[in-house]
C-alpha cells in the first residue's frame, strides 16, 4: 500500500512543474518558449525524463488553427487551477502553522510555487493535521488530470518508445527491439499510469499494480520507472 501523504505530494509535486506551461497555453499558437530546468533533485530530473521526451514530441497547435486570441477552455482551467493551488497551500501552510502564502494576483501568476509549497510540507502537515491528505488527494488529482488534459501531455494509448525491460525477448511471446509495448493509460477514476501491453510479467518487486492482467505504474511510481527503464 502507498502512503498516501507521498502519493498526494507526488501529484503536488508533478502539478508544480507544469503550471506555468498553462498559463503560456492560454494563446493557442503561441510557441511555448523553451523554459529553463528548474529541477534540482536527481530523483525529480528522473521521473520528469519521460515527460520532457512528451514534451518534445507534443504537436504544438498551428497558427490560425483558432481564432479566439484566448483559448476560453484554458482561461476557465486557469481560473480553477488558481483556487485549487491556493486551497491546497494555504490547508497545509495552516497544519504547519505557516503564514497563508498570497493567492495568485492573475490568471497569468503561475501557481507553481503554491503546488511546490504544497507537495514539499504535506507530509509533515498531514502528520500533525492527520487526514489532510485524504482532503486534498481529490483536490491534487483533479489539478493533475486538469494538466494532463490541456497540455495533451498524455493521451490515452500514446505509446513510449522505450524497450519494456521485463518483456521476453525470445520464445513465441518474444517483443523485438523497436516494438514499444508501455503506454500511457488512463485508468477507471482518471489515473494516469502506464502499461505494459506486451506479453510480460514483471516480478513483484517490480510492480505493484496489475490492470486488467497487466503489469502497471501509476504517476507515483513513475520516478522509480525512469531510473529503471534507464538502467536496462
Ligand atoms: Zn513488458
Amino acid at each position: 500500500m502507498h502512503h498516501l501523504p507521498t502519493v498526494v505530494a507526488t501529484d503536488l509535486e508533478w502539478a508544480s512543474f507544469y503550471a506555468a506551461d498553462l498559463v503560456e497555453a492560454r494563446f493557442p499558437g503561441t510557441p511555448r518558449p523553451p523554459r529553463p530546468n528548474l529541477m534540482t533533485a536527481e530523483a525529480r530530473e528522473l521521473r520528469d525524463q519521460l515527460a520532457r521526451v512528451e514534451r518534445i514530441e507534443r504537436v504544438a497547435v498551428m497558427p490560425g488553427e483558432h481564432p479566439a486570441p484566448v483559448d476560453l477552455d484554458v482561461v476557465t482551467a486557469l481560473n480553477n487551477l488558481a483556487i485549487e493551488a491556493y486551497t491546497c497551500a494555504a490547508m497545509v501552510a495552516q497544519a504547519i502553522m505557516c503564514p497563508r502564502p498570497a493567492p495568485p494576483a492573475t490568471l497569468q501568476t503561475n501557481v507553481g510555487p503554491l503546488l511546490d509549497f504544497a507537495a514539499r510540507h504535506l507530509v509533515e502537515a498531514d502528520f500533525v493535521d492527520p487526514g489532510l491528505a485524504e482532503d486534498l488527494a481529490p483536490r491534487a488529482r483533479r489539478i493533475v488530470n486538469t494538466l494532463a488534459h490541456h497540455l495533451d501531455l498524455w493521451p490515452d494509448g500514446h505509446v513510449l518508445r522505450i524497450t519494456c525491460p521485463w518483456c521476453p525477448k525470445d520464445g513465441p511471446q518474444a517483443v523485438g527491439d523497436g516494438q514499444w509495448t508501455l503506454r500511457v493509460r488512463i485508468m477507471p477514476g482518471d489515473q494516469i499510469a502506464i502499461v505494459c501491453e506486451g506479453s510480460c510479467e514483471p516480478p513483484g518487486k517490480d510492480v505493484t499494480t496489475w490492470w486488467g492482467g497487466r503489469p502497471c505504474w501509476p504517476l507515483w511510481d513513475w520516478a522509480w520507472l525512469a531510473k529503471r527503464l534507464q538502467a536496462a
